[in-house]
């Protein structure tokens, strides 16, 4: 594997200086500053009359325009300035953002920063193997990026091709993204424990010509033989003309001609590339969605809009500050990875971290050991891995020291309430703001987090509450109208768009604009429900898929695992709606829970029905007491870790053929153990 080098014979300086503004320097040289929005947002300064976040985000969404300009001219270096903010209309689903620009997203995301801080760390590989971490400057970071550009330049690659990668995350991942940016292909990063048919399927929908990948993976002290499931997904891929292969591992694999080692290939090439200049609307990537509710869909990212973005988001979400070290544990196969653990903190300049391992190896403490070691300032996880170190107990964080800390980012699922505390009161000790961050692989970036906020105004615990910059959140009710008073519950919709936000699904226009913008005309559509307090904070409910209907009350299924899972026996749940046909009264829902115990747990059934009941009326209602408990070893997720509910309820309705695409499931043992249970329970 490709491993820093400090003799590097070349210093790499790139041609790109005229980009770099004198306020992009002051923002890196900035340090901590007291809260007024000037200080808080350097460019903020021209918005006459602005003062405070609250202001500053009324400024954004009443004046976009204004907003989102001085915000792209001073984050992003541009090679040419663009001529347009924004030509978007979301009643048709178009949307646009900074055209007659020219930018490279590797060069905002590297050279820019080796010409100030060449030393500075861009990346520390937290490898599978504890205690192993590698450290990586951004010239060092540079110099593979370059190498692996002119690589694919040297085989064919052009600027609007695809290349999909299929590697763990690792510094030659990022790289190789970067690479695929500075000559302007897109890439497609396929999580790499996908099986060879879910790979085949997205190398075929991207038409990809180029595949990178490792020969093995290592992770959780595992090996998976990665090299091996691309050459079964090519054999039905015509397209794929060759395979770069990195080694993690000293284990040679089977090579035909079509495949080229690397590390090997790296070397013959120089570490200058010249970065092509894209158009702002150019494709930066596509990647598909977890899948939790139907066939993944291969969302498509364009350049300027999506970097700044992410960018923004990093900063002021989670207070990243210079010579700060980000924690992000999120795989690059996902959203989360590619904006927060790639394209937001590099764009950034900043230090992140790339984890590989799992939260459980070797032991649960792995996190907080990492922590400690390389003195994580903010760290980003997931509330699955949470409820699942909750289960080993509190000593594991204790062991280590966490003072460093001082944010904690959670995303991809509600947190419950008792994850949430747990989080906040065990890990960060009760000083660190825990950020619930609500957003999509759709959204590019977080949507709605309590922070940034006014200083010391309050987080709620569950909720993801304030909408960032440039977001204008709006819920509407079952018959389309737009839900205008507080205190109310509705399908969270967005009425402006926003820099971040998806283009189009790859090959599929039209299911874009019926997914997202026909729903309700004129507005990006979630997908999602939530709820706006008294107050005007925002929690998410759920999904809409998932809200039932009880007794004529409609609840989202989170709420009620909320409840579920703040029982001292139980790990976690997961609720469905159960349709019922009774005859003469028509379809009636009613409600099914699946509930995983802690470990060690010995509870009669009987007993932890009647407590969970009892909890269920006692803080939501009688009617939304489970009518069944169906006790599990573990639940249906997605790879990505969120819990796949459609499958649930197909076993529940006994429609075993039309369990949908199971492509990104995690484990189909966990579907067989729950199709067994619920046969028993029948
Ligand atoms: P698919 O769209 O294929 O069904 P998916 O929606 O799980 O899959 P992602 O884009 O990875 O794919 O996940 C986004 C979804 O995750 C959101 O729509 C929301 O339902 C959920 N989510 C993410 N963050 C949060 C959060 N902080 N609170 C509640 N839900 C969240
Ligand atoms: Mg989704």
């Amino acid at each position: 594997m490709w491993l820093p080098c400090r003799c590097a014979t070349k210093y790499v300086v790139a041609s790109f200086r005229r980009g770099v503004s004198a306020s992009f320097l002051h923002v890196l040289r900035r340090g901590r500053s007291s809260w007024n929005s000037a200080a808080f947002m350097p460019e903020s300064a021209g918005f006459e009359g602005v003062s405070g976040r609250d202001a500053l985000h009324d400024y954004s969404v009443s004046h976009g325009e204004s907003f989102w300009d001085a915000v792209a001219r001073q984050r992003l270096s541009w090679i040419r300035p663009f001529d347009a903010v924004q030509d978007c209309d979301l009643s048709q689903g178009r949307i646009k953002w900074f055209e007659g620009g020219k930018l490279n997203v590797s060069v905002n995301c590297l050279d820019r920063h080796v010409h100030t801080c060449p030393e500075r760390v861009a990346l520390i590989w937290e490898r599978d193997e504890q205690g192993s971490e590698v450290r990586y400057t951004y010239r060092e970071l540079l110099e593979m990026t370059c190498r692996l550009g002119n690589l694919l330049r040297r085989h064919g690659v052009k600027k609007g091709d695809c290349v999909t990668i299929y590697m763990p995350t690792c510094p030659l991942a990022v790289a190789s993204m970067l690479a695929c940016a500075r000559i302007g292909a897109a890439h497609n990063v396929v999580f790499a424990g996908f099986s060879s048919e879910a790979l085949a399927e997205r190398i075929r929908d991207a038409q990809s010509s180029t595949v990178i990948t490792v020969n093995q993976g290592v992770r959780g002290g595992k090996i998976t033989e990665l090299k091996r499931t691309v050459d079964a997904a090519v054999q039905s891929c015509p397209t794929v003309r060759q395979v770069f292969v990195a080694m993690r591992t000293e284990k040679r694999v089977e090579m035909t001609d079509r495949d080229f080692t690397l590390e090997e290939e790296m070397l013959k090439e120089d570490v200058v590339c010249e970065p092509a200049a894209m158009d702002s609307e150019d494709v930066l990537f596509l990647l598909y969605t977890s899948g939790s509710t139907g066939k993944p869909k291969g969302l498509v990212h364009t350049q300027a809009g999506y970097l700044l973005y992410a960018a923004l988001t990093h900063r002021y979400v989670f207070g990243y500050h210079d010579g700060d070290v980000f924690g992000c544990v999120a795989d690059i196969g996902w959203i989360t990875g590619h904006s927060y653990t790639v394209y937001g903190p590099l764009a950034n300049g900043g230090t992140t971290v790339l984890f590989e391992s799992t939260p459980v190896y070797p032991d649960p403490g792995r996190y907080w050991d990492m922590v400690e070691r390389l003195r994580i300032n903010q760290f980003y996880g997931a509330p699955t891995a949470i409820r699942l170190l909750i289960k080993y107990g509190d000593q594991w964080v204790k062991k280590y020291d966490r003072s460093s800390l001082t944010t904690l980012g959670s995303v991809g699922e509600p947190i419950n309430t008792e994850a949430w505390e747990w989080y906040n009161r065990v890990v960060g000790e009760g000083r660190c703001p825990v950020v619930d961050t609500w957003w999509q692989t759709e959204t590019g970036g977080i949507c709605i987090a309590p922070k940034p906020s006014e200083p010391d105004a309050e987080i709620v615990p569950g909720m993801a509450m304030r909408p960032f910059f440039g977001i204008k959140p709006v819920l509407m009710d079952t018959e389309g109208k737009l839900l205008t008073s507080n205190n109310t519950s509705g399908a969270l919709c967005m009425a402006l768009p926003w820099p971040g936000m998806a283009r189009t699904i790859h090959n599929n226009h039209q299911r874009f604009l019926e997914t997202y913008f026909q729903p309700y005309p004129g507005y990006f559509f979630t997908g999602d429900g939530a709820y706006r307090s008294q107050e005007g904070y925002y929690q998410i409910t759920g999904r809409l898929d998932d809200v039932i209907n009880v007794s004529g009350h409609r609840i989202g299924t989170a709420e009620i695992e909320d409840v579920l899972n703040q029982c001292s026996a139980v790990a976690e749940s997961a609720v469905i709606g159960y349709s019922h046909n009774i005859k003469g009264q028509g379809k009636y829902q009613r409600v099914y829970a699946f509930v995983v115990l802690k470990k060690g747990v010995d509870i009669q059934e009987a007993d932890l029905s009647k407590q969970l009941n009892s909890m269920v009326s006692e803080k939501i209602a009688k009617y939304a007491c489970p009518d069944f408990i169906q006790l599990a070893k573990r639940l249906p997720k997605t790879r990505s870790g969120k819990i796949m509910r459609r499958v649930l309820r197909k076993v529940v309705d006994c429609d075993l053929d039309g369990l949908g695409d199971l492509s990104t499931l995690d484990d189909p043992a966990a579907v067989q153990e729950i199709i067994e249970g619920h046969e028993k329970l029948s």
